[in-house]
This record gives C-alpha cells, structure tokens and sequence, in this order.
C-alpha cells in the first residue's frame, strides 16, 4: 500500500488511473471494511482516506475526543490489500480554492444539520476539495449517514460531476447496533443501551403513527439515554418526505446521546 500525505504527489500516482475511493475519518470499523472489499470488487484502484475533518465539528471537545488510531488503521488497510492511502493535513486539504463553491441542498436544514450547525457545509466543503484532488470513478459511502450520503449526491449532480456514489448498506454488531468510530467511546454499559434503543427502535417502527414523539423520547430516556435530538420518520424513496406512517420506503432517524457520545442511526 502507498501512503500519501501530499496531494500533488498522490495526483501524480493516479493520474490516469480509474480510483474507487472511499473517504473516512479512521478509527476503522466493520463498516469501513465492508465498503473497502465492495470497492475492490469493482477492480478498480482501491484508495482509503483518512482525515478527521476539524470544519464538519461545531464543538472542539468533539473534534478532539474523536477516535484515533492511525497505527491500527494502517495494519488494517494493508491487510486488506488496499492500494492507496491519502492522510493528508489540514493545510494539504484546505491550502487551494476548489473548482465548485459548496451547495447545500435545502434538506441540511433537518436533521443533524437542526443540531449540528455548520456540519454539513463542513462535509460538502471536505467532499469537494477530496473529489476535486483524487477524480475518482466511484465513491463509496454508507447509508449509516444517510443524510451526508442524499446531500453529496445532490452536490455531485448539482455541478454534474462525473464520479459516481456507490450506497453502501449499514453493517451492524451481533446486537444491532449500528458500527461507528464513535462506539470506541463507549464501555460495556453504554453498549447495552444503544441495543436496547435499537431494538426499541425497530420494535416501534412498524406501528410508528401510533406513538407521539414526546412519548418516544421519552422511552429513550428511560433506557438510558441523556438526550434526544430527534426521532424522525423519513420516506427516504420519495426525496425525503417526512411521514406520519412508516413503510418499507422509510427509514426512523435517531439522534441521541450516551453520557457526552452523540450516536447515530436510521432504521
Ligand atoms: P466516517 O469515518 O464515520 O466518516 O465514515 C466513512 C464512511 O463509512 C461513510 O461513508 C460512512 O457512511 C461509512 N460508514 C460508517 N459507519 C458505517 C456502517 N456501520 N456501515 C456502513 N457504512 C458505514
């Protein structure tokens, strides 16, 4: 595998190359690995970045508590054969003006984008400066963040650019929760609770016009919870309309937070 941290070197090496690539902020996981090895399917280049993103963080404590590991990130990429490795630094990453000024399609309003000020246009800021470097054929991301995953879309075919998003399903723990970097975090208790969730969560969904949200919320306080943000129900088919009643074109959107650790999912 080769590393780079400097873009102009890495655009020399892949020059004219087709590149799958597959951004992520580290602290590798199971979902990470599964949209690798769906990426080398495509026999194409395989290229992993890793950069913890300060601009998509509206709190410094979050930005410098977040999961690091680049020693165990790297025996894991190699391991898996990947062929290339971009870790740049902030400067790598922000020292230019890109091509695209950064959209925003109005549905980073909902969602994390009501909680999270300024996270999304930290996405779509990263995303654009990564696509601009790297030009690949295929990007693969997860339906984890599903929000990210409609906005860069809507990005990309604002501006028509030519890679194309790969939708990768959720991979998730034996007890359903949702693997994250952010699950380091967490100990055997903090677990326990975001399972319970999950299952309560899915128990729910089908009858979900039944229950006010109030209600719901405060279900997720009782199982251990210290905040909601939200519980929201999406048909994810239909541009993303909210719903009243759940269908298998919708997905439940939870936000919530264990101790100080913001998770999470859709369902
Ligand atoms: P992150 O490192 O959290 O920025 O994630 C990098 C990519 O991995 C994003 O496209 C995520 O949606 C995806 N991802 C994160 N967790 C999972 C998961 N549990 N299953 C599938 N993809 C995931």
């Amino acid at each position: 595998m080769k590393i780079f941290k400097d873009k102009h070197k890495l655009r020399e090496e892949i020059l004219d190359k087709n590149i799958s690539f597959i951004p992520t902020m580290g602290g590798l996981h199971k979902g990470h690995i599964y949209l690798i090895k769906k990426s080398k399917k495509y026999k194409k280049k395989t290229l992993v970045s890793i950069f913890v993103n300060p601009k998509q963080f509206n709190k410094k404590s979050d930005f410098k508590s977040y999961p690091r590991n680049n020693r165990r990130d790297i025996k894991i990429l190699k391991d898996l054969n990947v062929n290339y490795l971009y870790i740049p630094s902030i400067k790598d990453i922000y020292d230019f003006k890109p091509k695209y000024k950064i959209y925003l399609h109005k549905f980073s309003e909902k969602l994390c984008g009501k909680y999270r000020k300024g996270h999304f246009k930290g996405v779509i800021n990263v995303m654009n400066r990564l696509i601009e470097i790297i030009k690949p054929k295929d990007i693969f991301m997860g339906k984890k963040d599903y929000q990210q995953l409609f906005l860069v879309n809507k990005f990309i075919s604002k501006y028509k650019i030519k890679s194309k998003i790969i939708e990768c399903n959720t991979v998730r723990e034996k007890n359903g929760v949702a693997c994250s970097s952010r699950n380091f975090l967490l100990n055997a208790n903090d677990i326990k609770i975001a399972s319970k969730i999950y299952q309560f969560i899915n128990k729910i969904k089908k009858n979900f016009e039944n229950y006010n949200l109030k209600f719901l919320k405060k279900e997720l306080l009782k199982l251990g919870a210290k905040r909601v943000d939200y519980i929201e129900n999406y048909n994810v088919k239909k541009n993303f309309k909210k719903s009243k009643r759940y269908s298998k074109n919708c997905k439940i959107f939870i936000s919530y937070y264990i101790r100080n650790i913001r998770l999470i999912d859709n369902i």
